[in-house]
């Protein structure tokens, strides 16, 4: 997932500390100093990390707390409240609307920063949502722009506009607006220059395009791999133009990613997408709760239906006309609550996973998948793992795989079902345990209406 990392990291000192038989000043302590040092190992500011410190310290305050209260439910919530104030910039962006006059936003950042490719999955993501988005590409700096813009659009199948003889990138985003405009679209995206380094000639010419286009959104879209340095960058092109939100992208693979989006965080611009990957649909919508839910392996049901949804579906109907939409009964009732999770139910889930394709991405959205399951970039090593429990599964009976008691399975019955797989007696007990961890993490979740989950399940 992104930034699996940091997240086992963080992960692994809460449940340290709540292994602990006594949750004194010394395990508190001995979990803050492991948040710490995974945050600045993630390049999160020396400054915001020694907040985040002090700050659950306060709110935590052990010697207060009356005796008999959950102290390690407390801590827990405490490093979840003060992760989200750390990526939340307390004020939210504009959001396009289907309205009668346009929407117009324009994306800035420098080159190489993932901007022109990034326009393109902003267009498909609002596409999805029943809008009319178009592209114009107002990049007249970096040779062969439009053509990628051009490609990109056309793969999309989003109506674009651009120039191949104008020189004058003011000029071809008044006639890109007014062209697409008459056309109908409900959703103008230019896309403008970018330059290898911050200086004056950007900043002039993105000032230019917006004084002529008169933006209601101005995007700003960096690469992750920036870390802390996201700061400056933010503020410089925040001085420059009227920055309304950010993209972050290359989360996909970049260690650097939690410095980057507090960096942002910090320069109260709201991040509204994470880029993670190069393909069209690697957008991800980025809504801070649910995010730091899923960095802790706590998921993030909302978003994985969302994607299902919106991604996964379209993708397999459009392969395969025959194909009938999966129904995710466990998914269902996880929505309901209290969900009694047997064998075969966490069989079609792997099922259902194997199927949908970037798995990493959309397993680490379903609670209790974390990080240990598939770990960063370590896709295929997860997906092998999944197919050897569910070769395992192939050989148990039915009353074993719809029982809601692991302990159905004795000594006797895991060798013959090691032997009936061809697996190894260790492969059968870790796909029990892998059971146990999940139906008891599944069981405890209660999911309110939206699907997000606010506060650790864990004990
Ligand atoms: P621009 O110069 O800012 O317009 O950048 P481009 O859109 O041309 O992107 C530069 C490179 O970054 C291309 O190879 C893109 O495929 C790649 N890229 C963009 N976004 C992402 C992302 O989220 N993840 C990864 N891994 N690559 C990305």
């Amino acid at each position: 997932m992104v930034l699996a990392h940091l997240g086992s990291s963080i992960t692994r000192a809460l449940v340290r500390m709540s292994s602990a038989t006594v949750v004194d000043e010394k395990a508190l302590g001995d979990c803050l100093n492991e948040i710490t040092r995974a945050l600045l190992q993630s390049d999160v500011r020396f400054e915001t990390v020694r907040g985040v410190q002090a700050n659950i310290r306060n709110i935590v305050s052990l010697d207060t707390l009356a005796a008999g209260t959950n102290k390690r439910r407390i801590i827990q919530r405490a490093v979840f409240s003060e992760l989200c104030a750390m990526l939340d910039p307390g004020k939210p962006a504009f959001v396009p609307t289907k309205a009668n006059k346009p929407s117009v936003v324009m994306f800035v950042g420098l080159q190489g920063s993932g901007k022109t490719t990034t326009c393109a999955k902003y267009a498909r993501h609002y596409h999805r949502k029943g809008f009319r988005p178009s592209l114009v590409c107002a990049d007249t700096f970096r040779a062969g722009a439009f053509d990628q813009l051009k490609q990109n659009a056309t793969k999309a199948r989003i109506p674009f506009y651009g120039s191949y003889m104008e020189s004058d990138p003011v000029k071809i985003a008044v006639k890109g607006l007014e062209t697409l405009r008459k056309e109908g679209s409900d959703l103008i995206i230019i896309d403008t220059s970018g330059r290898h380094k911050q200086e004056a000639a950007l900043f002039e010419e993105m000032r230019q395009v917006a004084q002529a286009t008169k933006p209601d959104l101005v995007i700003f879209v960096m690469d992750a791999s920036i870390g802390q340095a996201a700061f400056g960058q933010a503020q410089a092109f925040k001085q420059s133009v009227s920055v309304g939100a950010v993209i972050v992208t290359k989360m996909d693979g970049h260690a650097n990613g939690g410095g980057a989006l507090s960096a942002v965080a910090a320069t109260k611009s709201p991040v509204i997408f994470i880029g993670t990957g190069e393909h069209m649909d690697n957008l991800e919508v980025f809504d801070v709760k649910p995010f730091v839910s899923r960095l802790l392996g706590m998921g993030d049901v909302a978003g994985l239906i969302h994607k299902i949804q919106d991604v996964v579906m379209p993708a397999a109907a459009a392969a395969d006309d025959q194909h009938q939409q999966p129904d995710n009964q466990l998914l269902a009732q996880l929505a309901q609550g209290g969900t009694l999770l047997t064998l075969r139910s966490m069989y079609e889930q792997f099922q259902y996973l194997l199927k949908m394709g970037p798995i990493g991405q959309l397993l680490s959205m379903l609670p209790g998948f974390t990080s240990e399951l598939m770990a960063k970039g370590q896709d295929k090593e997860g997906q092998a793992k999944i197919k050897r429990y569910m070769t395992i599964m192939d050989s148990m009976t039915d009353a074993e795989l719809d029982s809601t008691n692991p302990k159905l399975m004795n000594e006797s019955r895991v060798i013959r079902v090691a032997r009936g797989s061809g697996r190894q007696v260790k492969d059968v007990r870790a796909m029990l345990e892998e059971y146990k961890r999940l139906a008891k993490m599944w069981s405890k979740m209660k999911i309110p209406k939206n699907g997000k989950m606010s506060h650790l399940t864990q004990n």
